[in-house]
């Protein structure tokens, strides 16, 4: 994680950020593929969406309506600390768990 805020150039100065991958990323997105709408990036919702909107009322630059499907999708993904802490807001928001996020690790391969 930090070596993606450090990227960003993002100063992490709580620490909710820092446990976001371990803490705020329920073990049941694993069972759900991304939507394909998702920008590229660390942050995904998974097919578990059923559209409630709540992560768009958290984060409403990051997160954008899909008319197609009826669920929402990462539009834009965190460019700085306040978006950032929104999208984890809204991580912790989302009944449904539906919202993931990619291991660093991942992302390096890809
Ligand atoms: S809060 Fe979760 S279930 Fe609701 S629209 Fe957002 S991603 Fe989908």
């Amino acid at each position: 994680m930090d070596h993606l805020l450090r990227e960003w150039g993002v100063l992490v100065v709580g620490s909710r950020v820092d446990r976001a991958d371990e803490e705020l990323i329920p073990d049941s997105n694993d069972h759900f593929k991304a939507l394909p709408g998702n920008v590229a990036g660390k942050y995904y919702v998974t097919e578990a969406c059923d559209g409630c909107a709540y992560c768009a009322l958290d984060a409403p630059d990051n997160f954008s309506f899909d008319y197609a499907t009826n669920t929402y999708f990462v539009s834009k993904q965190p460019q700085n600390t306040g978006e950032l802490e929104m999208v984890l807001e809204a991580i912790d928001d989302c009944p449904l768990d539906a919202i993931a996020a990619y291991k660093d690790t991942d992302l390096q391969e890809s």
